[in-house]
């Protein structure tokens, strides 16, 4: 494995910007800034409480659009305040959630977040209406045309994660996978992904080995290529991210920042290296944005507030 230098990633100008089509979830965040998490029958008080717009499928089409991409989200929230707040989040973005349903009954998703002073986050998801999302193969036909990327994680149903990497893969479009949080992939899936990034502990269970070093996380995306997908990134905090794809793994170093709040740190990576792909970027150069990206968003609090424009990351000294 080779540690790369580390180059400004360049920014090529195209007129169309990339279109990117999203299935994931959609929570409200209620963060509680601790002075630390409670252990088991503890009570602590916390600094302060914030809703703050989130959930995996919500932070990684904010941050694609943020990266200059024309983003179409697929999802579910309830008929509630949380659903409408997060619907408005998603127009200041330009983000085209017309294949965002709105259910009957069930209430929007939250999450619970403790953010504790060390920047260390804990969360708690309720599911919600993502959890009684199903795929429309209309308005994921709709979101395909033209797109460059479906990006997948695992907050809504598995059952309607493999149909939409079906019907991508049907549509020849790539899929970008994001296992995360963690459950089994199923054997099914694998074949159906071009591009999978994984945080180092759900690198570690993928491939059934330990992940400590980038060294490990290099054997392991060594490994999960060979499950099926062309290229493999192991996010590592702030010690980076390993890339690995036909030509070896390369390692690029985090940047040295002054992290406040990790949330949607992994999210931030995954929508700035989606759209550095589609602009036709390497992997290494893709990454690398992710890393500036990522880095970037931890110095901010909260969710999506935190996540930064394409603007933001060309500008900032790092
Ligand atoms: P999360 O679930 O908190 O959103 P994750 O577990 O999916 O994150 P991480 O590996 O923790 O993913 O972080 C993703 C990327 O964010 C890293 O590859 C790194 O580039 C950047 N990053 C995370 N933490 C830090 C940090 N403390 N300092 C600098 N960069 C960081």
């Amino acid at each position: 494995m080779t540690a790369s230098s580390r180059s400004t990633p360049e920014i090529p100008s195209r007129s169309a910007p990339p279109r990117i089509a999203v299935v994931g979830s959609l929570n409200m965040d209620i963060v509680l800034r601790v002075p630390r998490a409670p252990g088991a029958g503890e009570t602590v008080m916390a600094d302060s409480l914030h809703h703050i717009p989130g959930g995996k499928g919500g932070n990684q089409a904010v941050a694609c659009a943020r990266q200059g991409a024309h983003v179409h989200l697929l999802g579910r929230v309830g008929h509630d305040a949380h659903g409408a707040a997060l619907r408005a989040a998603l127009d200041a973005d330009a983000i085209d959630h017309a294949g965002v349903q709105t259910d009957p009954e069930a209430p929007t998703g939250v999450a619970c977040i403790t953010v504790e002073s060390t920047a260390q986050n804990r969360i708690v998801v309720v599911g919600g209406a993502n959890a009684r999302f199903e795929i429309d193969a209309q308005a994921l036909d709709t979101a395909l045309q033209g797109a460059s990327s479906l990006l997948l994680q695992f907050e809504v149903p598995m059952p309607q994660v493999m149909a939409a990497a079906r019907q991508a893969h049907q549509q020849g479009c790539p899929v970008v996978l994001n296992p995360s949080p963690m459950q089994p992939i199923p054997d099914a899936l694998w074949p159906l992904v071009d591009t999978l990034v994984a945080n180092e502990v759900e690198a570690a269970l993928f491939a059934d080995c330990d992940v400590q070093t980038p060294e490990d996380a290099a054997h392991a995306a060594r490994l999960l290529r060979a499950r099926g997908p062309r290229q493999v990134v192991v996010t590592l905090g702030a010690a980076g991210a390993v890339a690995c794809d036909g030509n070896g793994c390369r390692h690029h170093l985090g940047l040295r920042v002054d992290a406040v709040d990790t949330t949607a740190a992994g999210d931030t990576f995954l929508g700035a290296l989606t759209v550095a792909l589609a602009r036709g970027e390497s992997l290494d150069l893709a990454v690398q944005t992710g890393v500036r990206a990522a880095a970037l968003c931890v110095t901010r609090p909260g969710a999506q507030p935190s996540i930064p424009t394409r603007a933001e990351v060309a500008a900032s000294p790092m």
